[in-house]
């Protein structure tokens, strides 16, 4: 059984503003959000990186991201916008090795990217 924190949210052995879960899926609020809103898309299956998943697993990656907006339609913020993200390995930041899809939105979220920012 793969054991990060976002496991332990999973099986409810930390608590989490858990505000989506269905078969695929769970999505949980952030814990030290970079934009008002800040929720995190994390599936059931197991993939440590996005370099983990195959060809024929992508429909996971899919779901997550059609989740996403349809929170965002949900929340009334789909036309004022957001943003998606998953960060790969070191370099990208990812501290968290399950796999996750960041939502971000809330507020004009301005440039990102930037090495070393
Ligand atoms: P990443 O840097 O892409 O791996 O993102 C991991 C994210 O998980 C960070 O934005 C953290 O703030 C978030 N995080 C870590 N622990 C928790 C937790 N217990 N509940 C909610 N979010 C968390």
């Amino acid at each position: 059984m793969s054991d990060t924190i976002f496991h332990k949210i999973m099986r409810r052995e930390i608590p989490a503003d858990i505000v989506y879960e269905d078969d695929d899926m769970i999505a949980f609020r952030d814990i030290a959000p970079q934009a008002p809103v800040h929720v995190l898309f994390v599936p059931k299956r197991d993939f440590s990186t996005l370099n983990d998943v195959p060809a024929d697993s992508a429909v996971v990656i899919g779901k997550l991201a059609v989740a996403a907006a349809a929170y965002a339609k949900r929340e009334g913020f789909d036309e004022a916008g957001y943003r998606i993200v998953m960060n790969c390995n070191g370099d990208a930041g990812q501290t968290v090795f399950q796999i996750h899809l960041h939502l971000l939105a809330g507020a004009p979220l301005g440039h990102f990217g930037t090495p070393g920012r």
